[in-house]
């Protein structure tokens, strides 16, 4: 059945957008109308994925419909931003009414599950699927988590696990393989990352700065040494990393395994800094919300980022990802 870019919107996009009490004017008009709440910052952030660079071009339509969304909500989390409303704007070779079922029905679960309507957005047709995201939410005046705020003597801390993304990313190419539920759980880590929203407004007063771990630690770590104008140690066998991890890479100590946490992109989980003095509240934090915060650094002023083992040799990644690694 052929679809036009407007049943298209109303079948899969416009029916099924619930509607916040704070959108005045929802789907439907030339523009959408937001109720901005007194005394907040609005944040905004977006994101695209591209089929074939940013997801396999068959990967399932309910896992790009959620990954689309998580991808932006992870940004929020990491701004200590709550998320309201997004826009979602669609190119596609065709209007495959199978596919865009399956890609609502993803996006539309976590949008639910996160407080977010859908307020509006575009729709194309293109030579292939490309998905941009846009996500709009609040921070309390003054309180967004930035990159810029870590300092001398603060820990740096991680949530959750990393390389489970990558390791999946290993198990798709076929390189290793794994027993069918631990290669279900990591591919689901790849495949629908669960955006760390609840952690980022309790990190609010916490945290220093605060980045999400899409590109790698390394990288994305090292995004906050130069905002903050520092530099760190970094514990590398500290990293945490998923049961499933460690009983999947089939060697741990070399290096295209042991450092699949530290450059691996893709898992979304947030790095953040906080002062000496909030570890207990952080620790109070990750039992009440069941997310491991875990130490694995510190910060310092010397410029530069220095791995360490736990036997206290340096360790020179050969994954860099990041370049101004100092001795
Ligand atoms: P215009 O030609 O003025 O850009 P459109 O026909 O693109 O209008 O869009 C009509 C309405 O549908 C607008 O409110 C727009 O925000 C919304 N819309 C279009 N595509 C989407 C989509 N993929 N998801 C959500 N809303 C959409
Ligand atoms: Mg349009």
């Amino acid at each position: 059945m052929p679809l036009t870019e407007f049943s298209l919107i109303d079948r899969f996009f416009a029916a099924q957008a619930a509607r916040r009490g704070d959108v005045a004017v929802g789907i439907g008009d030339d523009a959408a109308v937001l109720d901005v709440p007194a005394g907040q910052q609005l944040v905004v952030a977006a994101d695209t994925l591209v089929a074939g660079v940013h997801y396999p071009a068959d990967a399932a339509a309910e896992d790009i419909g959620h990954k689309a969304l998580a991808v932006n909500l992870s940004d929020l989390a990491a701004m200590g931003a709550r998320p309201a409303w997004a826009t979602l704007a669609l190119t596609l070779p065709d209007a495959d009414a199978t596919w865009l079922e399956g890609f609502a029905r993803g996006f539309f679960a976590l949008a639910e599950r996160s407080g977010v309507s859908l307020v509006g957005g575009d729709t194309t047709r293109g030579p292939h699927a490309v998905i941009t995201v846009q996500i709009l939410g609040f921070v309390p005046q003054g309180a967004a988590l930035l990159r810029t705020g870590a300092r001398p003597g603060e820990r740096i801390y991680v949530s959750g696990n990393l390389g489970d993304a990558a390791l999946a990313l290993q198990l798709l190419a076929g390189a290793i393989t794994a027993p069918a539920d631990a290669r279900m759980w990591i591919e689901a880590r790849l495949h629908r990352p669960e955006p760390r929203l609840a952690l980022g407004e309790r990190l609010r007063g916490l945290a220093s700065a605060a980045i999400d771990v899409s590109d790698g630690l390394l990288a994305d770590l090292g995004h906050i040494l130069d905002g903050s104008a520092v530099g760190a140690t970094l514990w590398v066998d500290r990293l945490p990393r998923s049961a499933a991890f460690l009983s999947t890479v089939p060697d741990l100590q070399s290096p295209a395994w042991y450092e699949l946490p530290l450059a691996g992109g893709d898992d979304y989980e947030l790095c953040f800094t906080a002062a000496p003095a909030h570890a207990p509240a952080l620790a109070a934090l990750a039992d009440e919300l069941g997310i491991a915060l875990t130490p694995i650094g510190e910060i310092e002023a010397e410029p530069g980022l220095r791995c360490r083992r736990d036997d206290g040799r340096g360790y020179q990644p050969a994954r860099r990802g990041y370049e101004h690694f100092g001795g």
